[in-house]
């Protein structure tokens, strides 16, 4: 292959990337990692605007039967004080996203396959939608749930999921996970499948600069993604919890700024191969660097998860050590972000779904 500025403008000239394409440009650094952000920013400019779509974050509740050898929240970590909002709190961060024009909730939880818990989602759904006159689009992210559930939640007005595929990698994913029947990588294939299936607007994610992952590991997910149709992603640096079993390996971890970087390399990369697809700028970027998520948007995230969780609960949604913002309230956080986004050259795009253009463009092909 051919390096420097014109390797790099041969590979910016080919309609599609190869592997070895994608782990050269994750390698990149100094001036041509500066051309890469510039290109992946001229695509997002004409394919997606400068818009931002803002999603108001609710973490619903930490209780989790699950056991991701990463997550703070796990099952197994008894330090948790394990939290469920009612429905009146859930319907008041609905409220408070409408009133404010967020055009787009996301309920965030632990995994719960329960049948208690799918009737409640379901009463909530439609509860929400009768409380905010159907301002809202809304995002579940609740983890791996039966057909049968992801259905009658869509039913019930749930438009898009969330739920990463952490690693496409089967090795590497099972070095992140008890090696159960409840962690199984087929089984979450499946979910996504059954999603997408379902009519949901999808979307998935990785964690960059996991222990045992290479720039090889990267690139198949980034293939990953395209190869799935995949209409939404979030991913974000992984940051370590010192309660959980992959801490043991934090020798192995990059650099916090390392993580940062090559998270901002595989967003750049994604807008790219996927040109209208909606990119979220994840919180976990905002806990190594300051301006983390408004870097993103500049370079091609067009989407921010403001977290309007009532303050009381944040810190016991503690999925890794320095969280921002846990003791904000939602104001707080609304007027940061503002002000921040005005920095990036964008502007937020108040009282818009901001649906996914893929998804638009992959309904009226199917
Ligand atoms: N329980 C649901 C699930 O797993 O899909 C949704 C909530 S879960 C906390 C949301 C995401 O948090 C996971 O998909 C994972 O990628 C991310 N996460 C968990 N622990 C993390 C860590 N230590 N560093 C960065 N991200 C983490
Ligand atoms: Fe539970 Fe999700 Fe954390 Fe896994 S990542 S332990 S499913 S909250």
């Amino acid at each position: 292959m051919q390096t420097g500025m014109i390797g790099l403008e041969k590979i910016f000239s080919k309609s599609s990337f190869t592997r070895e394409d994608i782990v050269y440009l994750l390698g990149l650094q100094g001036t041509e990692k500066t051309q890469l952000f510039a290109e992946s920013a001229r695509i997002k400019e004409k394919h997606v605007g400068n818009k931002v779509y803002f999603r108001g974050l609710i973490e619903f509740s930490n209780v989790c039967l699950k056991n991701c050898l990463y997550c703070g929240i796990r099952l197994d970590n008894k330090d948790v004080h394990r939290y469920n909002l009612t429905d009146g709190e859930i319907l008041d961060a609905a409220r408070f996203a409408a009133d404010n024009k967020y055009g787009s909730l996301v309920l965030q939880s632990g995994e719960i396959q329960h049948l208690n818990f799918t009737d409640r989602m379901e009463k909530l759904l439609t509860a929400i939608h009768q409380a905010t006159g159907g301002k809202l689009r809304i995002t579940l992210s609740c983890g791996e749930q039966s057909q049968d559930t992801y259905k009658r939640w869509h039913n019930s007005g749930a438009h898009r999921y969330l739920l990463r595929i952490e690693s496409s990698n089967p090795e590497l994913y099972k070095k992140l996970h008890p090696n159960d029947e409840n962690h199984s990588f087929q089984r979450r294939l499946d979910s996504l499948y059954g999603l997408q299936k379902t009519g949901y607007q999808v979307g998935t994610g990785v964690m960059i600069g996991l222990p045992f992952q290479t720039l090889d590991d990267l690139a198949g997910d980034l293939l990953f993604m395209q190869q799935f149709n995949i209409d939404m992603v979030g991913m974000g640096p992984y940051l370590e919890h010192e309660e959980t079993p992959l801490y043991e390996f934090r020798d192995k971890l990059l650099p916090r700024e390392e993580r940062f970087q090559l998270t901002l390399k595989m967003i750049a990369v994604l807008r790219i191969l996927m040109k209208d697809i909606n990119i979220a700028a994840t919180t976990a970027l905002q806990a190594i660097d300051k301006l983390g998520r408004e870097k993103a948007i500049k370079i091609g995230a067009n989407v921010i998860m403001p977290n309007i969780t009532p303050g009381k609960y944040r810190d016991d949604y503690l999925l890794y050590q320095d969280k921002p913002c846990t003791d904000e309230n939602p104001d707080d956080c609304k007027t940061c972000l503002e002000a921040r986004i005005a920095l990036a050259d964008n502007v937020i795009a108040y009282g818009e779904w901001g649906d996914s253009k893929y998804y638009s463009e992959r309904i009226k092909k199917s």
